[in-house]
């Protein structure tokens, strides 16, 4: 059976990219790397729009946003946490794992957080630096990080943003919003396998380093080496080689364009869902354009829709995660993705939900996905 996937993470990876990544492995000290070394941690900065070093680590998203909670976190440090859902609470368990004195600005999953809240809570209580989450995969909102980080500098925090799923899908002007450490992960709009992890580091925050142990993500190592493009440890070679060509299928799509297509991609999905008489559980608004999460009907187990698609179609979607496993399933449409992949994802939940006795509109999705896609004026 054909293999379809189309969550939000990993993601399709091109075959321009395969071809890298598959190329002969070559040694990390060679001239057959440097060069693409170099190129790769350049195109990031193009792609985090910033200045700053972008420091890269053979890990998971994880694994990154480790980077900056072990550089910038000294037992005992206050810092607030933006949490409204999965990962907001990932990062809330992981700064209360390193001993930070842990404040949670707290939504309900699903809500958008808001400026005035964070401007609020700062006043009430400050903060060495304020950890956001620019796209909660897990729900599919996307916040307004640029007045968050407003915010957050304004009352003096360092601001920390989670980009793993938005990086490349989204805008994310690290220098322009005054970002000062943005993480993401290879594989989710960067077209790639799983196993980069990267963070965008400011100066500001190298100011402000914690003392939490710290060796193979120590940042001030990573970044000497790094301007060397000596490597402190063997580097994933073919992961790099891969990114560097993902990243050059990125730019030269244009960021800008890339941008758009996502919110063409993510209004298609929406159109397609809202047809199909189902209910979207992620904002029905066009930054929401890295997944769309929908309701499962009544009486239908998102599971068993997520089991259905899977089981005929060879198609990966994701369920809900934590209280929403079961509740919600979300369709995923970052990186390698053009309106045909949203079209077959919403045709085979029409089919799936048909068969499992739910009330859906038939005949009429795929289209009103079409027309979506393809009347979307730019953007504002
Ligand atoms: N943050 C967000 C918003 C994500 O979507 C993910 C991935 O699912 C992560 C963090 C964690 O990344 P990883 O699974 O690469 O560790």
């Amino acid at each position: 059976m054909k293999r379809y996937l189309f969550t939000p993470g990993p993601t399709p990876v091109p075959p321009e990219v395969l071809a890298a990544v598959g190329a002969p492995v070559v040694h990390h000290r060679s001239p057959d790397f440097l060069p693409v070394y170099e190129r790769v941690l350049t195109r990031l900065r193009e792609v985090c729009r910033t200045e700053n070093d972008v420091l890269l680590f053979g890990a998971s998203g994880t694994g990154a946003f480790e980077s900056a909670v072990a550089n910038l976190v000294s037992p005992g440090d206050p810092h607030l946490v933006v949490s409204a859902g999965n990962f907001g609470e990932r990062w809330v368990s992981m700064l209360t794992a390193y001993g930070a004195e842990v404040d949670v600005l707290r939504y309900p999953w699903g809500a958008t957080p808001d400026a005035g809240d964070l401007r609020t809570r700062l006043g009430e209580r400050a903060a060495k630096a304020v950890w956001l989450v620019q796209s909660e995969t897990s729900t599919g909102v996307v916040a307004d990080v640029q007045a968050l980080a407003a915010a957050a500098k304004e009352a003096g925090a360092l601001v920390v943003v989670d980009a793993v799923s938005s990086l490349g899908a989204v805008p994310c002007e690290t220098d322009a919003w005054g970002l000062d450490v943005v993480v993401a992960g290879s594989q989710k709009a960067l077209m790639c396998p799983p196993g980069l992890g990267l963070a965008a580091v400011s100066e500001e925050a190298f100011a402000a380093l914690g003392s939490s142990p710290r060796f193979y993500f120590d940042w001030e190592r990573t970044r000497k080496a790094q301007r060397t493009l000596d490597a402190l440890f063997t580097p994933p070679v073919s992961l790099v080689a891969g990114l560097d060509v993902a990243l050059g299928l990125l730019l030269d799509e244009g960021l800008e364009a890339a941008f758009e297509r996502h919110v063409r991609l993510g209004r298609a999905a929406r159109a397609g869902v809202k047809a199909l008489g189902l209910d979207l559980f992620s904002p029905d608004e066009d930054r929401s354009a890295v997944v769309t999460a929908v309701r499962a009907p009544s009486g239908v187990d998102s599971g068993d829709v997520v089991k259905g698609v899977r089981d005929r179609f060879g198609i990966t979607i994701a369920n809900g995660q934590g209280e929403y496993k079961g509740k919600i399933f979300r369709l995923g449409h970052i990186g390698w993705f053009d309106v045909f992949d949203i079209t077959t994802q919403i045709a085979a939940v029409e089919l799936v939900l048909a068969d499992l006795g739910a009330d859906v509109e038939r005949g009429v999705a795929v289209t009103a996905a079409l027309e979506a896609f393809a009347a979307a004026p730019s953007p504002a």
